[in-house]
């Protein structure tokens, strides 16, 4: 028993060592690598590629928080040190090319390449980096990806990797260790269109902190903006015929969603955000159509004219920074592989409820609350489709326009009249399922637009902000 005590001691003192500043200046220097790879395959197989690795820029992230425990994410980076396989830095994040998977084309065994990137601080000596997947019960034991990266070799690039921009700091609290550092890259902006892009950028960011909790949390954030002109005005819109020719191809219509306005030029975007030091990007997009996306640590947009644009840049940025999981649904998906049967989701805010009426986010449901919660779903779906039709009826924009106006009312009308409204349950539908899947509230801001986030997602926000700043 002692000596299985002391080597328990052993391992906890290393753990210790590596969340304090003396574990970081141990291991690493102030500056960032910057590790791009070649993410490839089919919906059944993937493969993992270097393209690059650059060293440079400040480290923007925490120093002290260098093991990742959120557990958020489908992709795990783990580093060890080469000579003692310590393991001295993770994070978890998530892809575009894991949601690709999911979709027909991938299925039907075509590959697609997309680029990513991890950083990490650059050690101070040779280190093992890994890349895990998450396996069918959602833990990381597929092994992607592993190599030996030596920082002083020269086959790590020192060139200064930043796109020729114009920055500005539009919110500064303090040094990037302790804050979150959001990078707010400008696309489809000409030259001329300079202009409007710094009114654009400080009009969304000033609503974006207008929200909790951002609003309360606003002193640990910096912001700054990149602007990189564009040859071209707006982003493409494939349905519309629409080509554009902008830094960062951010296209509608990504996976063949039309609102679903993606990149697939994440070298581009990853060198416009190196001007800055950064843990966060959002992109603004200049165009008044509908549209956004975000994925967990690796970028949240919008377009910015819409009406909708405010919502939609807060709700991705759910997506974006804490990994909180969409919670809409519609009556004809049946099943989805984001979320397979009988597997609990490891997003903040879905369950599958499979210890209920034990529900993971418990500390938030008051005691005469049912597990599940009941709701009138049949009702919502119905309402949900009328909506659709009379909006797909309507003949003009504006017409359309008064169309939703007047469904938004009579869903605020449904909500207010559901026994559970504003309380914290286990409501069925979420995830883009109507069955089987469970949602903390009726209706949050990653559902429709509502001004709230509710008590789970915002527990959730504050934990990834905590990770970043405490
Ligand atoms: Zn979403």
């Amino acid at each position: 028993m002692k000596t299985k005590w002391s080597f328990l001691l052993v391992a906890v003192a290393q753990i210790a060592a590596a969340q304090t500043n003396d574990g970081f200046d141990a291991f690493f220097t102030s500056q960032t690598l910057r590790i791009d790879y070649f993410h490839s395959g089919t919906a059944t197989e993937e493969h993992i590629a270097i393209d690059q690795i650059y060293a440079g820029g400040e480290w923007a992230e925490s120093r002290t928080h260098l093991l990742d425990d959120l557990n958020l994410g489908n992709y795990l980076v783990r580093v060890s040190a080469a000579a003692t396989n310590q393991v001295i830095f993770s994070r978890g994040y998530a892809t575009l090319f894991n949601e690709w998977q999911t979709t027909e084309e991938a299925k039907r065994g075509i590959f697609k390449t997309m680029h990513e990137t991890v950083r990490l601080p650059v050690p101070k000596s040779p280190v093992i980096v890994e890349i895990y997947g998450r396996d069918k019960q959602n833990y990381f034991t597929r092994q992607l990806f592993a190599t030996v990266i030596d920082p002083a070799s020269r086959f790590v690039s020192r060139e200064q990797r930043a796109m020729p921009a114009e920055v500005l700091a539009l919110i500064k609290n303090g040094a990037p260790a302790n804050k979150i550092d959001v990078a707010v890259l400008a696309e489809g902006y000409t030259a001329a269109q300079k202009q409007k892009f710094a009114g654009d950028a400080k009009r969304l960011m000033d609503i974006f902190f207008a929200h909790s909790p951002f609003k309360e949390n606003k002193q640990n954030f910096n912001v700054s903006t990149v602007f990189v002109a564009s040859a071209d005005a707006g982003p493409d819109n494939p349905r519309a015929n629409e080509w554009r020719y902008t830094p960062f191809g951010m296209s509608f219509n990504t996976f063949d969603t039309d609102r679903y306005m993606m990149s697939l030029e994440n070298r581009a975007i990853q060198d416009a955000a190196s001007n800055v030091p950064f843990e966060y990007v959002i992109i603004l997009v200049n165009s008044t159509k509908y549209g956004g996306g975000g994925i967990f640590r690796f970028y949240s947009c919008t377009t910015v004219d819409n009406e909708q644009s405010a919502y939609v840049l807060v709700h991705e940025f759910g997506h974006a920074f804490a990994q909180l999981a969409d919670e809409y649904f519609t009556s004809d998906v049946a099943y989805s592989d984001a979320y397979p049967v009988g597997v609990e989701p490891w997003e903040p805010n879905l369950t599958r409820l499979l210890a209920a009426p034990e529900v993971k986010w418990k500390q938030f449901v008051e005691k005469d609350t049912p597990i599940p919660t009941p709701w009138d779903q049949t009702g919502y779906l119905k309402l949900e489709a009328e909506r659709g039709k009379a909006v797909q009826a309507a003949k003009t924009e504006a017409e359309k326009q008064a169309v939703r106006q007047q469904y938004a009312k009579l869903l605020d009308e449904f909500f207010a009249k559901q026994p559970y409204w504003g309380k914290v349950g286990a409501f069925e539908g979420g995830g883009y399922l109507a069955k089987g899947l469970y949602r903390p509230t009726l209706r949050s801001i990653m559902i429709s637009g509502t001004r709230d986030f509710g008590p789970v997602n915002t527990a959730a926000l504050q934990r990834v902000m905590d990770f970043y700043t405490k």
